[in-house]
């Protein structure tokens, strides 16, 4: 990633269309699934060069420049300090920390001409803790606190939606280094409260939340969530207190008492054809909630059955977690047939021999229908403690609406989000396994204590336009805007009209906004198309019609809102007019 070293100087904000690489699209590109995607190549932002890479062309450009200069403004305002380290990194590193066994296929991994093992950055733990431990002897020389912004590849498995999930990214990582705990609290803290100044600053709705460590791995995390439809990821949420959290992690409360009621000796019979939870329910006449839905998982290779009630889902990273695994798959179809000797739909906990994790919830009732490992057929009437084996009970499963928020008790809401960033308690994690140490003031060798921190500057882009849009393009808050304003001259062979353009530009460029002068000999209808594509929030429009009037068009992109600037007092008209757009901006974001 260069440094945006010289964005703020006059001539790097101002431009041109007629001599500005902007190629815009009349349609919107047939394999591009989400809106963030289809607009940025539609407004000519982006271009994808193959699975997971995508170019950023001069505008897209800018919308990361811009990203990226408010995250510098405010991680520096955190104390933390910028450096660059390489993309490449060796396996010997990896290898000290054990990920380059356990990191899985999104590590991309090479050899250079003299065999040795490399891979490229999917983050930098290793090659920060290796700089650190080599350079820092004493206490008196921590906190270190360092970043970086710059490409990260990692070979997703399925790269999609564009600059959402690409191969290759724009990240900017932090990472802190602490004597104590306090110390590492309060890293951790600085880089929360500027991650809220940022999303702030950015204009974007979001929420920060609990959430799982995931592959990073650490003591505890939150995520910052940009809320939008058609986020990938879903937040659990409280009504009633600041509970956030992802739903891979949030907790479920099971407030039940275990049932110890009666029940009859189980008993088989036939549900041919009934594979599903709901064709069983309806077939035996019971609630779905009164079924046993039993999966099987393959968890580090060996299998695992897992049970949750019918109406539920398993949560496969709490399964993850309980067991800590490193894998956690879905058995196929082969493996489930050999360990129930049924095909898929008819497996069941009674007699299965392999070990058994139930939901706490399930211990609400004593009288369930369960697989019976045999085709077409069922169990009814199982006691689960009677009848199987269970290795344990755990909260296996995801949080729904029905359940209660694990903090107070309150109500649960469910919605959905984009992952832009996510903070890590890391504790000993890579202290640990690379021993980085120090020496305390008693002269006394201890491990530092880590934080690490991503913001997916690129991610950031597109959700800010998933977040932000209507049926005719972009509607960018002014700071991720490539430019704040869009200056139409409707008619560029009009002597007068071109001269006004011309002087309003200057004037706009003499004021610090960020303006993109549409000098194209172009139809009008062709330019007020673009212009809204492109998703400047305000647009002003210079025509003949107008100015015989005495007047300059205005529009807040957003709002859809027109009005008039009169020509004779156009600089304080626009302040004005400006200032209640970006106004608008900050109300709606608050
Ligand atoms: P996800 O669950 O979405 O894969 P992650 O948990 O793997 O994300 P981190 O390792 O925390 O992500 O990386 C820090 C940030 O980098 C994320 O919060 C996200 O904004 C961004 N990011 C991660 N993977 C990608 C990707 N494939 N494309 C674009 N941005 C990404
Ligand atoms: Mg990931």
């Amino acid at each position: 990633m260069r440094a945006a070293a010289n964005l703020n100087s006059k001539e790097a904000i101002s431009m041109r269309f007629s001599s500005c690489y902007i190629p815009t699209l009349k349609e919107s590109p047939a394999d591009a699934e989400v809106v963030s995607h289809k607009l940025l190549l539609r407004a000519g932002m982006v271009r994808r060069l193959t699975s997971g890479l995508y170019i950023y062309l001069p505008l897209g450009l800018k919308i990361i420049d811009k990203i990226a200069d408010v995250v510098r403004e405010e991680i520096n305002a955190a104390s933390f300090q910028e450096l660059l380290m390489p993309m490449v990194q060796p396996a010997d590193l990896w290898k000290e920390t054990g990920r380059w066994e356990h990191y899985g296929k999104e590590l991309l991994r090479f050899k250079d001409r003299n065999e040795r093992d490399y891979c490229l950055g999917p983050t930098h733990e290793e090659v920060i803790t290796d700089l650190v431990r080599g350079e820092v002897r004493s206490y008196r020389q921590l906190p270190v606190r360092l970043y970086q912004i710059q490409s990260k590849f990692r070979d997703e498995i399925r790269p999609r939606f564009g600059l959402m999930r690409g191969r290759e990214f724009v990240m900017k990582d932090a990472y802190s280094f602490d004597a104590d705990i306090a110390g590492a609290e309060e890293s951790y803290k600085l880089m929360y409260d500027a991650y809220t100044r940022i999303f702030k600053r950015l204009g974007l709705k979001f929420r920060a939340v609990e959430a799982d460590t995931g592959s990073i791995g650490g003591n505890f995390s939150h995520e910052f969530m940009v809320l939008a439809d058609t986020g990938e990821d879903t937040i659990a949420f409280c009504h009633d207190c600041d509970y956030a959290a992802n739903v891979e992690r949030a907790e479920v409360v099971w407030k039940g008492e275990a049932c110890t009621g009666a029940c009859p000796d189980y008993e088989k019979v036939a549900t041919p054809g009934a594979h599903s939870v709901e064709e069983v329910a309806a077939m035996l006449r019971v609630p779905a909630g009164a079924v046993v839905k039993t999966m099987l998982f393959s968890v580090d290779g060996k299998p695992v059955a897992v049970l949750v009630r019918g109406d539920r889902e398993v949560n496969d990273i709490k399964l993850k977690n309980l067991l800590k695994a490193q894998e956690v798959e879905l058995a196929g179809a082969a493996t489930v047939e050999a360990l129930t000797h049924a095909p898929v739909g008819f497996a069941g906990p009674v007699g299965l021999d392999v070990p058994v994790y139930a939901d706490l919830e399930l211990q609400g009732a004593t009288d369930y229908v369960t697989g019976a490992n045999a085709a077409d057929a069922h169990f009814r009437h199982v006691d689960l403690r009677r009848d199987a084996a269970i290795t344990a009970w755990a909260d296996l499963r995801a949080i729904t609406p029905e359940d209660v928020c694990p903090r107070c008790g309150g109500r649960i809401e469910l919605t959905k989000g984009i992952e832009v960033g996510h903070i890590f308690m890391l504790g000993l994690k890579y202290s640990e396994s690379m021993h980085a140490a120090f020496l305390d003031e008693n002269g006394k060798e201890k491990l530092m204590i880590m934080g690490c921190y991503g913001i997916g500057v690129s991610r950031v882009a597109a959700a800010a336009i998933e977040q932000n849009h209507d049926e005719n393009g972009i509607v960018f808050p002014p700071p991720v805007a490539p430019f704040e304003c869009i200056l139409l001259n409707l008619d560029p062979r009009n002597a007068e009209v071109t001269a006004k353009a011309e002087e309003i530009y200057a004037m706009l460029r003499d004021m610090g906004v960020d303006v993109l002068l549409d000098d194209r000999e172009e139809r009008p209808g062709v330019k007020f198309k673009d212009a809204d594509l492109l998703g400047a929030p305000m647009q002003l429009v210079v025509g003949g019609k107008g100015l015989a009037r005495g007047i300059v068009e205005c529009k807040d992109r957003r709002s859809g809102e027109k009005g008039e600037l009169t020509v004779d007092a156009i600089e304080e008209d626009f302040s004005q007019w400006a200032a209640g757009v970006r106004r608008g901006w900050e109300t709606q974001q608050a």
